[in-house]
C-alpha cells in the first residue's frame, strides 16, 4: 500500500520459508545480468529472500548479510552478488563498488536497501519491497517491474508468482507444490504402502 508502486504484483507470505520459496521461484526467471532491488524495513526479509533466491540458483553456502564487506558473492547456476548498502550514505561508495563491472559479470545482483542509491542504479531492474503484515510472520511483497527487460519478462513474472498469490499461507492446493511441508507426499504414501 505504502510506498508501493502501482502496477506491482501484490504477494503475501506468512512465514519466511514461504518467503524464501517465492525468492526461488522468482530466481528460475533470472538471467545474466539481472538486478533486484530489494527495499523494506530492517527484519522485512530482505535478507531471507536473498537466502532463497540463491537456494534457487543452487547456491549451497549459507547466505548471510554481508554487513561488513559490502557485497559478497556466491556461486550458483549463474553467480549471485549481494549487496547491502544500508550503510552506504555517498554514491561516490556505491560507484567504487563497481556496480557496473558486477552486472557485466554474467551473474545476477541483489542489493538490499537498493532504493537509497536509486541515481546510482540502471533503470531495469525487479524491485522486491517488503512490508510487515499483521501477524509476526506475515510479509507483504510487492514485486515490481521496472524497465524494459523485466517488462518483458512480466507474463512469466505473473506465472513465477502465481502459487503464491490468491491465498495466505499454505492453504491453496496450487502452493503445495513449491511451499508446502515436503513431508506431504511421504505421507500420503502411508495408507497404501505399509511396506516397512
Ligand atoms: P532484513 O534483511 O530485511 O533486515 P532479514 O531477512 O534479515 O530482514 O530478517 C527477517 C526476519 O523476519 C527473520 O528473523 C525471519 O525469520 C523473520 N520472518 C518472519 N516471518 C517472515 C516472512 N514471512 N518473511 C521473511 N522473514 C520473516
Ligand atoms: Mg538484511
Amino acid at each position: 500500500m505504502t510506498g508501493g508502486r502501482a502496477d506491482a504484483l501484490e504477494v503475501r507470505t506468512a512465514s519466511v520459508d514461504e518467503t524464501r520459496a517465492l525468492a526461488a521461484a522468482l530466481s528460475a526467471i533470472a538471467r545474466p545480468g539481472d538486478l533486484v532491488l530489494l527495499a523494506g524495513d530492517l527484519g522485512a526479509g530482505k535478507t531471507a529472500f536473498v537466502q532463497g533466491f540463491g537456494a534457487g540458483l543452487g547456491v549451497e553456502e549459507r547466505i548471510t548479510s554481508p554487513t561488513f564487506t559490502l557485497a559478497q558473492q556466491y556461486e550458483g547456476r549463474l553467480r549471485v552478488h549481494h549487496l547491502d548498502v544500508y550503510r552506504l550514505d555517498q554514491l561516490s561508495e556505491v560507484v567504487e563498488l563497481g556496480l557496473a563491472e558486477l552486472l557485466d559479470d554474467g551473474g545476477v545482483v541483489l542489493i538490499e536497501w537498493g532504493d537509497a542509491i536509486l541515481p546510482a542504479l540502471p533503470n531495469d531492474y525487479l524491485e522486491v519491497r517488503l512490508t510487515f503484515g499483521e501477524g509476526d510472520d506475515d510479509r507483504s511483497v510487492a514485486l515490481a517491474a521496472v524497465g524494459p527487460s523485466w517488462a518483458a519478462r512480466r507474463r512469466v513474472l505473473t506465472e513465477a508468482v502465481e502459487p503464491f498469490t490468491g491465498a495466505t499461507g499454505r492453504g491453496a492446493g496450487a502452493t503445495g507444490a513449491i511451499a508446502g511441508p515436503g513431508a506431504v507426499a511421504g505421507e500420503a504414501d502411508h495408507h497404501g504402502a505399509g511396506g516397512c
